[in-house]
């Protein structure tokens, strides 16, 4: 942290301490750098505590007039609501019109916005689009709405480029999506099965984006770290920090902490959002002068603590990577039985065998062959569409136990 960062870091928490009451409970006056390194994270738990309607409210800064007012998917625990003034908004739309221009979005473009209608990627690429100077095709998709419908008329709209969620094009390209020129997604991990399907269905190569709803845009892909799983972090706008989850002390691989440097309203400071990830410092060969980070995941997303067994859902994606006839998708769904704990596992493929789905994970990968001997794992083959969505999206691992 440089001179001038730390600068603005610290006049941030001085705004934050003296206007929110909850700032003011958890933070101290920042002399130096120690002094924030051991500032307190701030939890989605806070967010959802601490935040109206459902919290007190107090940890906002100020009225919330002039404000959009925004909540979470709820994909990793109870929703959390977002207050940004529009300027804040504003920021978040230039950084999802930086990743559109990366991923190859020029003005000539005709753009869909095939996010949910309303929800915070909708509205940061409705305006994203606008910012990019493209023709904008708003209409948006879910996951609940007439697949054929919102197909007939993208074919009648022809787009471009397209933006959205990879579960939600998929459904889309099972439906008959036509080809695009460059496609962005966000909102949810794009696994190598499913970005290999859609790469061959699009013809167009797929960048991501890199955010959420707590802190908007945090990291876009060059054409370089297009099919990778890093990002050039918008350092403009955001403060990032690696924490051994263990120690809480500084590290090169583990918990990201965000800092938003422009945050006033709801102020986000050391917010632990649940994902990990690795500091690059070889840089990036594109020249883009903002650091690199190599995403591992959402934690709870990726990983499941299962009957003494730890699973990890790339080992079952690589696993079923052989048997003929499973599709791009499947579900891991964890629940106690009165017989203990089970783990079941759905997966999309017409006409595959459940047998041999079975045989290819407990003899691929030594995780499942444990539960396998422990009589723990269940293993389903569904139609494509019938594995469960959250809040329009297809968590990979669910987890049923009661906490
Ligand atoms: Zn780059």
């Amino acid at each position: 942290m440089n001179e001038e960062l730390f600068g603005r870091i610290a006049a941030l928490c001085a705004y934050a301490a003296e206007n929110s009451p909850f700032y003011s409970r958890t933070l101290c006056s920042i002399r130096d750098r120690s002094d924030f390194y051991s500032l307190p994270y701030l939890t989605a738990d806070d967010i959802r505590r601490h935040v109206n309607p459902d919290g007190t409210g107090d940890l906002l800064t100020g009225p919330v007039c002039g404000s959009v007012v925004l909540g979470s998917s709820g994909i990793s625990g109870p929703q959390k609501i977002v207050y940004r003034e529009f300027a804040e908004q504003h920021r978040v739309s230039e950084g999802l019109a930086m990743a559109m221009r990366l991923a190859g979005f020029t003005k000539e473009d005709r753009v869909a916005n095939l996010f949910p209608p309303g929800g915070p990627a909708w509205i940061g690429a409705h305006e994203a689009i606008e910012l990019l100077g493209a023709t904008l095709l708003p209409h948006g998709t879910t996951m609940t709405g007439d697949v054929a419908e919102q197909v007939r008329l993208l074919q009648w709209l022809l787009p471009t480029a397209i933006v959205g969620w990879p579960s939600m094009l998929v459904r889309l390209i099972a439906g008959g999506l036509p080809p695009v020129r460059a496609v962005l997604c966000g909102g949810e991990a794009l696994h190598p099965e499913m970005r290999a399907f859609m790469e061959k269905s699009l013809g167009a190569k797929i960048s991501l984006a890199y955010g959420n709803t707590e802190c908007g845009m945090l990291g876009v892909q060059c054409e370089v770290l297009r099919g990778t799983g890093r990002y050039h972090i918008l350092s403009r706008d955001v403060f990032l920090e690696i924490i051994d989850p263990g120690t809480g002390m500084p590290a090169d691989e583990g918990e990201i902490l965000v800092t938003h440097l422009h945050r006033r309203l709801q102020p986000l400071i050391r917010y632990r959002l649940g994902d990990r990830g690795r500091r690059v410092d070889s840089g990036c060969l594109c020249g883009l002068a903002l650091p690199v980070l190599e995403l591992e995941g959402r934690s709870e997303e990726l990983q499941v603590r299962v009957g003494g067994v730890q699973l990890v859902a790339d080992k079952v994606a690589a696993a079923v990577r052989a048997v003929p006839r499973v599709g791009e998708r499947f579900q891991i769904r964890v629940r106690a039985t009165d017989r203990g704990e089970e783990v079941r596992i759905l997966f999309e493929g017409e006409g595959a065998s459940r047998d041999s789905l079975y045989r290819a994970l407990v003899e691929g990968e030594p995780s499942l062959r444990a539960l396998g001997d422990q009589g723990a794992l269940v293993v389903e083959v569904v139609s494509r569409g019938a594995i469960p969505t959250k809040a329009w999206k297809t968590p990979r691992i669910v987890d049923e136990r009661s906490p």
